[in-house]
């Protein structure tokens, strides 16, 4: 099920083709190469397209890489404390779906 709201096309600031906005103002494909190579931080945040729940999906995802909060904060281009607040909400979502 594709939700029309969540697949803004965009002009990819990467491979500069129309795609579905994934993030940063990437298109989806560019965007999860940078997330795994690590060079997400060269494009600037969008804060009005890329919402807080889309940076703890992404923050949830470097976790899970083994990545450290503080550098999965360097990632996803937040402050540390701002990402020990995901920390703290992803920890008490587990503890729900645990429950
Ligand atoms: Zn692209």
């Amino acid at each position: 099920m594709i939700d029309p709201r969540k697949c803004t096309e965009v002009l990819c600031a990467c491979c500069e083709e129309l795609g579905l906005h994934g993030g940063r103002g990437l298109c989806h494909t560019c965007y999860r190469r940078h997330l795994a190579a690590g060079t997400l931080a060269q494009y600037p945040r969008l804060q009005t397209w890329l919402s807080a729940q889309g940076r703890i999906a992404d923050f949830a995802e470097l976790r899970e890489r083994g990545l450290t909060v503080r550098e999965a904060a360097e990632q996803i281009g937040v402050s540390l404390r701002t990402a020990e607040r995901y920390q703290a909400r992803l920890n008490s979502q587990e503890g729900v779906a645990a429950a």
